[in-house]
């Protein structure tokens, strides 16, 4: 049993763990209390405090339970968190040691496990030590979690510093996945009818730049895809996460603009709307930077969903500053925001400063932000009330009796099931055949986060 915890990226490491757990003859278990369960992992996340004091009580839990299989820990967690987890978890590894597990069990407990797998021997050119790791684990073939939509893992690390983040100190610097395994992996995919792929990584659109080929670029990346997507001429979206907006150029929304199976819609965070603040991020953009970026986006893409990120109650943010992110919000009109209360994260710089804005105040400012975002957000939805979409089905509630899926532009959309045939045999045959299909639906109600509708 792997756990992800946090974001995207765990997902898709947790799929590529489950390989090399499947290659030593387990298989993954519905529970956690599975008496027969051999190991547990958790692929950690560092970026709140929250996360990491969730892995602190998974393991309290499982160590004191009476009965113990081997456990394991990988993932994004800091130096000095590692040290803490080595005495409470049987195996702590970076992510790109991942496919080393069944050598670390076998020389712990003597455990042969029978189908030890083979590693995959790429061919590295001008690759460091960490690089060739990285590109091993990138080439496990993953046991996918589902049959239509797919994370694909195109980098690793950042080079940006900003001064509240612990990725670049957990996942260390930026490698870029070579070209060649990232589209193997898509097309791979796409013969098998996927229909959406998410392209990870904590600058995307710094893609390439610590490689040598001059040519590698993430909009050149998109555009290989944009090709795929035109020869084979089936029918899916392609997203990503995140990029910078001090990388973004126009280049990659006209590359975009001109294929359908890129989808329209940018993930692009902002964090605060206040330019000190913003420079004690070590973001390099003022807010007029990242409002030309999507007076850029707007002109290019017309109809694409605009998402962020945004950190309220960082060090030193004031009352006035606060005011100027929920401004910057109701300008910029986004369609959706991860709103975060700042924690401090031993590492990184900002760790060194008096975290001062009181916790109660952070509740305040997150529980406001949130509220613009829902009113802002509820007008966007209101647009497409009556209006005709085309929807990703990827799940259903048999029960409840809707389908669940989401628009190109990623907004959650619900549609009922056929009421009256719902709970009929065949009826759920079929239905459960659609999951993983596009329909199109019309809207016929909205909310302040996603819509409902009903299938055409
Ligand atoms: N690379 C992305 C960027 O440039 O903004 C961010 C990736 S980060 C892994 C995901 C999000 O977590 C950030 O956008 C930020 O809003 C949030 N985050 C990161 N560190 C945080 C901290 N110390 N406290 C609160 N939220 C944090
Ligand atoms: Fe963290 Fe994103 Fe900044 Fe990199 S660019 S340090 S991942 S917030």
């Amino acid at each position: 049993m792997v756990l992800p915890f946090g974001c995207q990226m765990n997902r898709s490491d947790t799929e590529r763990i489950r390989t090399v757990l499947n290659s030593m003859g387990l298989e993954e278990s519905e529970s956690e209390d599975d008496p027969d369960l051999a190991i547990k992992g958790i692929i950690a996340c560092s970026i709140r405090q929250k996360a990491v004091d969730r892995v602190y009580g998974k393991i309290r839990n499982w160590n004191s339970s009476k009965w113990k299989p081997l456990t394991f820990l990988s993932g994004c967690f800091l130096p000095a968190d590692g040290e803490k987890f080595e005495a409470l978890f049987d195996f702590v590894f970076p992510i790109d040691l991942a496919s080393k597990l069944p050598e670390m069990i076998r020389e712990r407990t003597g455990d042969d496990f029978t189908n030890s797998i083979s590693l995959p021997s790429g061919e590295f050119a001008d690759s460091d030590v960490m690089e060739k790791r990285i590109e091993s684990f990138w080439q496990l073939q993953p046991a996918y979690s589902s049959g239509s939509e797919a994370f694909i893992p195109i980098q690793n690390g950042c080079n940006r510093f900003c001064t509240f983040c612990a990725v670049p100190y957990t996942r260390s610097r930026e490698v870029s996945r070579l070209p060649a395994g990232i589209l193997a992996e898509l097309r791979y995919l796409v013969g098998k009818d996927y229909r959406s792929f998410t392209l990870l990584g904590q600058n995307v659109n710094s893609y390439g730049h610590d490689r040598k080929d001059s040519k590698l670029n993430f909009a050149a990346l998109m555009k290989s895809i944009g090709k795929i997507g035109r020869e084979t001429g089936k029918d899916f979206w392609t997203y990503f996460t995140s990029p910078h907006p001090r990388d973004m150029n126009g280049a990659l929304f006209d590359v975009i603009a001109e294929y359908d199976v890129l989808a329209k819609q940018i993930h692009l965070p902002l964090q605060s709307g206040d330019d000190e603040v913003l420079s004690r991020m070590n973001r390099n953009y003022s807010v007029a930077d990242y409002q030309q970026v999507v007076h850029e986006i707007r002109g290019t893409l017309p109809g694409a969903t605009l998402f962020t990120d945004i950190i309220v109650g960082f060090c030193g943010e004031t009352d006035a500053q606060f005011e100027r992110t929920l401004e910057a919000m109701r300008e910029i009109q986004f369609d959706m925001a991860y709103i975060a209360k700042y924690s401090p994260r031993p590492g990184a710089a900002s760790a060194g400063w008096a975290d001062d804005v009181s916790r109660e105040v952070k509740e305040q400012r997150f529980a406001k932000a949130g509220e613009v975002l829902r009113e802002i957000a509820s007008r966007k939805k209101r647009e497409m009330l009556a209006s005709k979409q085309k929807v990703l089905l990827c799940g259903r509630n048999e029960q409840k009796g809707y389908f669940s899926g989401y628009t190109e532009g990623r907004v959650p959309v619900r549609l009922a099931l056929d009421a009256v045939n719902a709970k009929s045999a065949e009826k759920n045959v079929e239905n459960r055949s659609r999951v993983g299909e596009f329909t199109t639906a019309r809207i016929t109600s909205t909310g302040s986060l996603s819509v409902e509708g009903r299938m055409l």
